[in-house]
C-alpha cells in the first residue's frame, strides 16, 4: 500500500480519517482532521525522508522535529533531472549517465554555461541547480544542512567538488 502523503510502499500501512499512511507520516500527522486534511495535501517527496525512515522512532522528539522540518522544506517537485522516483526512493533514470556527462563537459572543456545547457537541452538556471546539487553525491540537503540520503549517487565527490571549485572560482552565482 502507498503513503497518500509521501508515496512509500509499506506492506502494513497506518490508517488515519480514511487515508493510507506510512509509519512516519502517520506519527507526524496532526490529531485534527481539518489539520490533518491539509497535512495529506502537502504531498512530500519521500525520497527525502528515507534517511530517516530507518532510524525513526515514534518516541524521539527531537528526531520528530527534524523530520517535519524535512517535509515541510520539501514539498513534492520534479525529481533531480537524471532521477526518478519510484515507491518513494530516489532511482537513477535512463537519461542518469547524462548528468555526469554534464559535470565532466562543465571541467573539461572551454564552453559557456549557455553552450553547455542548450546542448543538454537545459534552462541555465537549470543547468546551475544540477551543477549544484547534492543530490548527485548521494547527499540530502536541508535547512542547510547536509545528511547522508539513500539513494545512488551519479558523480563522483571528487567531480563534484571541480565543479563547486569552477563556479566560485569563475563567479557564477
Ligand atoms: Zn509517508
Amino acid at each position: 500500500m502507498t503513503c497518500e502523503k509521501c508515496g512509500h510502499v509499506q506492506e502494513k500501512p497506518r490508517e488515519k480519517f480514511g487515508t493510507t499512511l506510512c509509519t512516519l507520516c502517520y506519527h507526524l500527522s496532526p490529531s485534527e482532521e481539518s489539520q490533518f486534511k491539509e497535512y495529506i495535501q502537502e504531498k512530500v517527496d519521500g525520497s527525502t525522508l528515507e534517511t530517516f525512515r530507518k532510524h525513526f522512532h515514534p518516541g524521539e522528539k527531537q528526531k520528530q522535529g527534524m523530520v517535519k522540518k524535512a517535509i515541510k522544506g520539501h514539498p513534492m517537485s520534479r525529481m533531480p533531472f537524471g532521477y526518478n522516483l519510484e515507491n518513494g526512493n530516489l532511482v537513477p533514470a535512463q537519461n542518469f549517465k547524462e548528468v555526469e556527462e554534464i559535470f565532466e563537459e562543465f571541467i573539461n572543456e572551454k564552453i559557456s554555461l549557455k553552450k553547455l545547457s542548450e546542448r543538454h537541452h537545459l534552462s541555465i538556471n537549470g543547468l546551475k541547480k544540477i551543477l549544484r546539487n547534492f543530490t548527485y553525491i548521494g547527499k540530502i540537503k536541508f535547512n542547510n544542512q547536509i545528511y547522508e540520503g539513500e539513494h545512488e549517487p551519479l558523480v563522483s565527490t571528487t567531480l563534484f567538488n571541480h565543479v563547486q571549485n569552477k563556479l566560485e572560482n569563475e563567479g557564477i552565482k
